[in-house]
C-alpha cells in the first residue's frame, strides 16, 4: 500500500485525500484546522501531528494549500528534509516562480517534485474527477501519475517544473475573459429584445459557443443548471477567479507578455470583488453588466 502524506484538507484537499484513502492509499493527513483534520480522519485518513509528521515515512506528499507563501513555508519547514527519493506533489494553484523555486530546492536535496494544479472545483475534488496539469521530470511524472489518477479523470504532463502552473494560469485567463464576454453578450441581447433562451440556442451551435456558455451559463433559467440558478451561490468563487487572474498577470509581467484581455478581466473582477461580491460564483459578474 503506497503511503501518502497529505497537507491542506480544505474545500479541495479534503475531498482529494478522501478519494486517495477510498482507493486504498494509506493517507497521513495534516491541516492547521482541527475541523478539516477531523473530517479527513472520518473519511479514512490517519491523523498526523504536523506537516513533518505527515511526511514521515511517506513515499509521496501531496500539498493543497491556499497560495505560494504557504507552499514555500511547508516545504522549507517540513518537506525538504524528507528522505531522498520522496515524491512531492503540489496541487495548489500558485505563482509559476515559486513553483519552480520549491521544485529546484527539492531536486537539490535528492527529492522528486511536480507542480500539479487542478481544473475542476469542489464537486470534482469530491467526485475524483479533477484534471491535473503536471510540471516535472519524466521520472517524477511517472511516479505521480497513478496517485493523481486516483483523484482525477485526466492527468496531463505539461512539461518541466512550473509548466503545470503555467497551464493553469493560461487556462483560467481564458476562462475569466470568456465568462465576461459571455455575460456581456447576454446583457446586450437582453437590451436588444432578444430572448435569453433563443440566444443560448443559437450561440450554442454557432461560433460564439464556449464552456462558459454551454456548460456554465451565467444567465439564470437558461441552459443546464448552473450557479446562476442558485443565485450564484457555490461554484467557483469570484475571489478565486481574481486570485488566478492576478497570477496570470504576474506571470505575464515576468516574461513581458502582452495580455490586454486578461488585464481587463482582472480589473473587472477586482472591482466586482471590491463591491462585496468575492464570495459569489464568478459568473455573477453578469449582474453588473445587466444593470
Ligand atoms: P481552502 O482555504 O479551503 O483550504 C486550504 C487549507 O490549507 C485550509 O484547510 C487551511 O487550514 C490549510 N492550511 C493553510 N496553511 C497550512 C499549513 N501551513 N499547514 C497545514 N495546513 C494549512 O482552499 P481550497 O479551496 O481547498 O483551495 C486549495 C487550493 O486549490 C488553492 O491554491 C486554490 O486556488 C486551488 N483551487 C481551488 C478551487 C476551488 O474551487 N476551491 C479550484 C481549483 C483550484
Amino acid at each position: 500500500m503506497t503511503s501518502i502524506g497529505f497537507i491542506g484538507l480544505g474545500h479541495m484537499g479534503g475531498g482529494m485525500a478522501a478519494n486517495l484513502a477510498a482507493k486504498g492509499f494509506a493517507v497521513r493527513a495534516f491541516d492547521l484546522s482541527e475541523e478539516a483534520l477531523a473530517k479527513a480522519v472520518a473519511a479514512g485518513c490517519s491523523r498526523a501531528a504536523s506537516a513533518a509528521d505527515a511526511a514521515d515515512d511517506a513515499e509521496a506528499v501531496v500539498t493543497m494549500l491556499p497560495a505560494g507563501k504557504h507552499v514555500r513555508e511547508v516545504y522549507e519547514s517540513a518537506l525538504l528534509e524528507a528522505p531522498r527519493g520522496t515524491l512531492l506533489l503540489d496541487c495548489s494553484t500558485i505563482d509559476v516562480a515559486t513553483a519552480k523555486e520549491v521544485a529546484q530546492m527539492a531536486t537539490d536535496r535528492g527529492l522528486l517534485a511536480v507542480d500539479a494544479p487542478v481544473s475542476g472545483g469542489i464537486t470534482a475534488a469530491s467526485a475524483g474527477t479533477l484534471t491535473f496539469m503536471v510540471g516535472g521530470s519524466d521520472e517524477a511524472f511517472a511516479r505521480a501519475q497513478p496517485i493523481l489518477a486516483a483523484m482525477g479523470k485526466a492527468v496531463i504532463h505539461a512539461g518541466a517544473n512550473g509548466a503545470g502552473q503555467a497551464a493553469k494560469v493560461c487556462n483560467n485567463m481564458i476562462l475569466g475573459a470568456e465568462m465576461i464576454a459571455t455575460c456581456e453578450a447576454f446583457a446586450l441581447a437582453e437590451k436588444l429584445g432578444l430572448e435569453a433562451d433563443k440566444f443560448f440556442d443559437i450561440a450554442s451551435v454557432s461560433s460564439g459557443q464556449s464552456w462558459s456558455l454551454t456548460s456554465y451559463c451565467p444567465m439564470p433559467g437558461v441552459g443546464p443548471e448552473t450557479p446562476a440558478d442558485r443565485d450564484y451561490q457555490g461554484g467557483f468563487a469570484t475571489a478565486l477567479m481574481l486570485k488566478d487572474l492576478n497570477l496570470s498577470q504576474e506571470a505575464a509581467a515576468s516574461v513581458g507578455a502582452d495580455t490586454p484581455m486578461g488585464a481587463r478581466a482582472r480589473e473587472l473582477y477586482q472591482a466586482f470583488a471590491d463591491a462585496g461580491n468575492g464570495g459569489l460564483d464568478f459568473s455573477a459578474i453578469i449582474k453588473t453588466l445587466r444593470g
